[in-house]
């Protein structure tokens, strides 16, 4: 199906796709660093061949269905952005063109289902929950279904934590030093539950207050970065009512969560609510960002020498540009060596439910970054997103390396407390 509708009939999208395409001067840089490309090896799985592809299908000389295979496979890691030396916002024009072909998409019955049992699911940490339990019972079919229905099963975790709820508010230990709201995440609350606590934990010892709106929602990312622009844009408006805005800052510890938030003005770019996302965003702070942010006091020394290998998240470091804070933080606990991985800025394969969608590219990074891990010789791995913590522990586990793999605020925290 032809879509000849040029960027410029989008409004102020489409003027951002259109800028995103005309600054492409096909230099190919982008390439070596593009995850798919390095596992494909062809120019159409490369930035600049889906950049092309995509100004084709958006100036309808070509079928979006033709192009489809191959924007599908980009895991929207945005490292093309990093490397780019010409400027290309290729953030600025994948997700809303997803949004925009979608609307015409033809998708079988099976795909549909999945979709809707995803996006019901992994947006709530209540539907999450249930669907884990749900899942649990449901193992035993999971050989007669469809491969592609069945498969969502594979993604949720055999087991869940003990659920620690938080608290609506937290005050602050001595003196306040700062008021913030704290984005709780959907399935990481889920998975992983002591990441918030432990966010809350080190951010109170440090002085600051912490805020946790009750009727937040899902910040967004699966459904925008899926094509779903009208759920984006529903969680994105419900987040700017219910975040108070008397506060120092917003604070996410998911990378993902965090790119999303940032990206609030880009899914209600033409809206009524723009100019309030652009204020809303100006407040978006990693956590180790807000942390850097305030003077405090050095952490406790860990028990043993440690050497920590950080793996650099790409929601953090290529969408948000998040890479020395983290290091400069885990540097700064006595006892700890930092390591740095050679090529830190590939992706592990995460990347929402990329595991699902393209199953081999995901094990393929997944596997190499869980070797580079091994070979590095870290006694313990840090990482802010818990797409990369998940994917990671599942094939060091394949490997058969029992390397503890943590949120980098979860150390932290327990080097504030002296427990590390
Ligand atoms: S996206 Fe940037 S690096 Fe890649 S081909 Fe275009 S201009 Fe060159
Ligand atoms: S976002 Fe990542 S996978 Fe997609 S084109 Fe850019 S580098 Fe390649």
């Amino acid at each position: 199906m032809k879509h000849a509708i040029p960027p410029d009939q989008h409004g102020a999208t489409g003027a951002a796709m259109a800028a995103a395409v005309e600054t492409c001067v096909h230099c190919g840089f982008c390439l070596p660093d593009c995850p798919t490309y390095r596992v494909l090896g062809a120019e159409a799985d490369s930035p600049r061949g889906r950049i092309i592809l995509m100004k084709e299908v958006l100036e309808g000389d070509l079928s979006a269905a033709e192009a489809q295979p191959h924007i599908d496979r980009c895991l929207g890691c945005l490292a093309c952005e990093t490397t780019c030396p010409s400027g290309v916002k290729y953030g600025d024009l994948i997700s809303p063109y997803r949004d925009f072909v979608e609307r015409d998409r033809k998708r079988s019955i099976t795909d549909k289902l999945r979709r809707k049992f995803l996006s019901t699911t992994l947006p709530s940490p209540k539907g999450f929950r249930t669907a884990v339990r749900l899942a649990k019972l449901a193992r035993p079919l999971r050989k007669i279904l469809p491969k592609s229905l069945g498969a969502p099963f594979d993604l949720l975790p055999k087991k869940i934590a003990k659920a620690e709820p938080l608290a609506s508010h937290s005050k602050p230990e001595g003196d306040k030093v700062a008021h913030v709201a704290l984005l709780a995440g959907c399935a990481q609350q889920v998975i992983a539950p002591g990441i918030n606590t432990a966010t809350v934990s080190l951010l109170t010892r440090l002085g600051v207050e912490v805020t946790v709106p009750e009727s937040q929602v899902c910040c967004g990312a699966l459904a925008w970065h899926t094509g779903d622009g009208d759920r984006a844009r529903a969680h994105a408006r419900q987040n700017l009512e219910v975040f108070p805005g008397e506060i120092d800052a917003i604070i996410s510890n998911a990378a993902g969560c965090g790119s999303a938030l940032h990206e609030y003005p880009t899914i209600l770019a033409g809206e009524p609510e723009q100019e309030k996302a652009e204020q809303f965003t100006a407040k978006v702070f990693d956590i180790t960002t807000f942390l850097d942010t305030l003077d405090i006091p050095s952490p406790q020394e860990a028990s043993k020498p440690l050497k920590i290998a950080y793996h650099d998240a790409c929601h953090l470091a290529h969408a948000q540009g998040v890479r020395d804070a983290p290091r400069r933080l885990l540097k700064s606990i006595p006892g700890v060596e930092l390591i740095e991985l050679p090529d830190s800025n590939v992706c592990c394969g995460s990347a929402g439910t990329y595991n699902l969608d393209q199953p081999q590219i995901a094990a393929q990074l997944g596997e190499a970054k869980a070797q580079l891990l091994i070979d590095s010789g870290a006694d313990l791995v840090a990482s802010g997103n818990i797409g990369c913590l998940t994917q990671l522990q599942s094939h060091l586990t394949k490997l058969g390396a029992d390397i503890p793999i943590r949120h980098t605020v979860e150390i932290l925290d327990d080097a504030y407390a002296g427990a590390l």
